[in-house]
């Protein structure tokens, strides 16, 4: 489709423009199949269709977004992702990023804190044929216990800090994407990876700008 083709040369573009930052100067090949194969209209709202293959994120309701396209594409390139493994998402939304990272690995599960969001998403993902991704309603923040380990963890929400529970889901060797508070002002995109005998290491890649990650169980006493 030509307006996929025009979004990827976009993303590559500004791959290359932040190639200082990031280390990565192209796209991997397998990640640009799995972003041209997901229909990215069917996740945004119908009256923003047209707008679906802009290199921007776009309103979702609730005071959500769709992330920009290029900020998908480098995560998920970053978790550099293999047929076999089996990736964490927190912060579903629309269901965008699970989608293509259900193009990418065997098993994605996905956990979003509102409902509505989650449920339309859920719906969704099965209605486009995506059956190797699993929605739960939650905080994300406490990860998916039962799934876990996981070889990617992916947070599509800012966190003030890498939150524990996560890094204890990651398998030795996986790697966890997540925008976390800067010292200063702003988001640092984490590129946050455990190695085989469990040391955990993490480097700062992009400056970015997500929504909070939200704390469902605020304790009072
Ligand atoms: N992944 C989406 C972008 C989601 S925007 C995409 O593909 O475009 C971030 C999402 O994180 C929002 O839907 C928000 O409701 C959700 N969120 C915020 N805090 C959360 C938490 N603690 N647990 C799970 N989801 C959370």
């Amino acid at each position: 489709m030509e307006e996929t083709a025009r979004l990827l040369r976009e993303i590559e573009e500004e791959f290359r423009a932040t190639a200082g930052y990031t280390g990565r100067r192209r796209l991997s090949p397998a990640v640009r199949e799995a972003l041209a194969a997901v229909p990215r209209e069917e996740f945004v709202p119908l009256e923003l269709a047209e707008d679906a293959y802009g290199n921007v994120p776009l309103p979702i309701g609730h005071g959500q977004t769709i992330s920009q396209p290029y900020i998908v594409a480098l995560m998920t390139d970053l978790l550099d992702p293999e047929p076999a493994q089996r990736v964490l998402e927190v912060g579903t939304g629309c269901g965008y990023q699970a989608a293509v990272l259900a193009e990418l690995v065997a098993e994605v599960y996905t956990v979003e804190v509102v409902r509505d969001l989650g449920e339309a998403s859920d719906a969704r993902l099965r209605r486009l044929g995506y059956d190797n991704v699993a929605v739960r309603i939650g905080d994300g923040g406490e990860g998916w216990p039962e799934a876990a380990p996981f070889d990617g963890i992916l947070v599509t929400a800012a966190a003030d800090a890498v939150p524990e529970a996560l890094v204890a889901q990651l398998a030795p060797g996986g790697r966890m994407v997540i925008p976390v508070d800067g010292p200063q002002a702003g988001q640092d995109l984490l590129l946050v990876t455990k190695e085989e005998e469990g040391e955990v290491v993490s480097e700062p890649v992009l400056p970015v700008a997500f929504v909070p990650l939200v704390r469902p169980r605020v304790r009072t006493g």
